[in-house]
């Protein structure tokens, strides 16, 4: 069979790229190379749809960044996934961040973002009584919000996966060349046809664009550590509340999550491992003491996990978003760091645009369903629509994962419904077991007996998070272990 399109890479940009496929009369699949969506630099991020007052006017990361937050309200709608307009603040603390705000005003009028405003003091803690006394002034961008970057990712590939769309989980794509008329994309075991290509792969979209036989552009991993704080402390802030930004980035940021936590972060530091997300003692040193600088009431003993994200980084201060110098029908989707996630409704519509060009037609497809149907959530349900859903399936009275209130219905459904979770934290992604403030200690083991019963594998066959992250090794006898 020969694939319309294949997309490689199944991040948000890659996810939301095939869903708008999907709205077409195509052949789309998807090429992942991990064995589940999102586990590039959308599974670790800040999770923040910017205003867009940042990046330089004129570039696409301008541009993009304002269209995808504008968009992101309805999107979130379709595709049921947690979006909360919770407006940025960006604080000064002496007169040269002062400076620097009020030039970021003027960059936000340019580059369009909507209902800027500069906030004094005043105005400023009584908004948010929780931010330092230190405080002079604030930009405040209301359009702004926060977002979950997997939900987002995993809802979009499932929306275009009931619209038709194939996913290939383990992937990993090492050859990529084109026949008069379509490209043969190879992994090590399998060669796939298709007429056009979009290069999502995020860290690894300059190999991909090497293995076209181009070196156009180099992308470079910059780390980012975060940690984050028990739901106790969510309600410390209501705003996303930045520093002034710098070269490295948007800086150090205290936010609420869409599910209630407090993240603090992230570091900024070029690193050459594209692989390594590791967190330091050092890294989180620095997001500790910058986050108590903006907001001095937090309680890092709240906090209950760490973890690391790589920003993609490229040469250029701008997106990469062109079709290929070489080969018709190659489109590359890369540099894509920061603001990303707030773009990438726009970069997907910005990527059906390169592509007409290169000659795809595209025909609508009536039968299209913009409506993705979302999992049940128990611990967001009335005590009285609970008690229906258990009359029906009994299995959503069994909790499994006590800290965030999950039942054994939720995990089977996570596990049957497009694209299915096949790991520890695939499971965890989708319905939040594990995530609270035990990070799995209690609930791991039953989650483990769930996805083998329902996967048909043994419990020894289920890993963490796909390749050889088994979390069981045998089988114990009765006081006695075995290797
Ligand atoms: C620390 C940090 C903070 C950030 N904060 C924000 C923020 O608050 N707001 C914002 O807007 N943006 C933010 N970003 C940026 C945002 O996270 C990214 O722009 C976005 O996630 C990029 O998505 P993507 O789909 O391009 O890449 P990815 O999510 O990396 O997806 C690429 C996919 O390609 C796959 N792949 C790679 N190579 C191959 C191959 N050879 N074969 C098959 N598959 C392959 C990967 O496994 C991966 O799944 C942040 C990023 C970082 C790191």
């Amino acid at each position: 069979m020969i694939y319309d399109v294949a997309v490689i890479g199944a991040g948000v940009c890659g996810a939301l790229i095939a869903r708008n496929l999907s709205r077409f009369y195509l052949n789309v699949c998807v090429l992942e190379q991990e064995s589940d969506v999102a586990m590039g630099t959308t599974r670790a991020n800040s999770a923040i749809v910017h205003g867009g007052f940042d990046a330089k006017p004129g570039t696409l990361k301008a541009k993009l960044n304002v269209e995808g937050c504008g968009m992101m309200p309805e999107l979130c709608g379709e595709l049921h996934v947690p979006y909360r307009q919770n407006g940025s603040l960006v604080l000064a603390f002496d007169k040269e961040d002062v400076k620097h705000i009020h030039a970021l005003y003027e960059r936000g009028l340019v580059n369009g973002v909507k209902n800027l405003k500069l906030l004094n003091r005043e105005e400023l803690l009584k908004q948010e009584p929780n931010l330092s006394e230190k405080v002079l002034e604030a930009l405040y961008a209301p359009s702004a919000g926060i977002v979950c970057p997997y939900e987002l990712a995993l809802a979009a590939i499932g929306n275009a996966m009931d619209n038709g769309v194939h996913l290939k989980l383990c992937f990993k794509v090492t050859g990529l060349s084109k026949e008069k008329e379509y490209f043969c994309i190879s992994s090590e075991n399998e060669t796939v046809k298709a007429r056009y290509v979009v290069n999502a792969a995020g860290l690894f979209a300059d190999e991909i664009a090497k293995a076209a036989g181009e070196d156009g552009f180099f992308i470079a991993p910059r780390k980012g550590e975060y940690m984050l704080l028990d739901k106790a402390q969510g309600g410390l802030v209501n705003s996303t509340i930045f520093q002034c930004p710098s070269k490295m980035g948007k800086g150090i940021l205290v936010t609420p999550t869409v599910d209630g936590n407090l993240l603090i972060g992230p570091t900024s530091e070029n690193i050459l491992d594209k692989t390594d997300s590791s967190t330091t003692q050092q890294g989180l040193e620095k997001v500790a003491s910058t986050a108590l600088k903006s907001v001095p009431g937090i309680q890092l003993r709240t906090v209950i996990t760490s973890f690391a994200g790589l920003r993609a980084c490229a040469e250029k201060e701008d997106f990469i978003i062109e079709p290929s110098k070489k080969l018709k029908g190659l489109i590359h989707v890369a540099g894509i760091e920061s603001p990303g996630l707030s773009a990438s409704p726009a970069i997907a519509r910005y990527v059906m645009e390169l592509l007409k060009r290169e000659g795809i037609s595209l025909k609508a497809n009536p039968a299209f369903q913009a409506e993705r149907r979302p999992l049940h959530h128990c611990r967001q349900m009335s005590m009285e629509m609970r008690n229906q859903l258990i009359q029906k399936e009994p299995r959503f009275g069994r909790v499994i994962c006590r800290c965030e209130g999950i039942t054994e219905g939720e995990i089977i459904e996570a596990i049957h419904k497009n694209p299915g979770a096949t790991t520890l934290d695939g499971v965890k992604r989708r319905t939040r077991a594990g995530m609270g403030r035990c990070q799995g200690g209690f609930c791991t083991p039953s989650v483990i007996e769930i996805l083998a019963r329902e996967l048909g594998i043994s419990m020894e066959q289920v890993t963490k998070s796909g390749g050889g992250s088994r979390l069981l090794a045998g089988k114990c006898k009765a006081g006695e272990c075995v290797k």
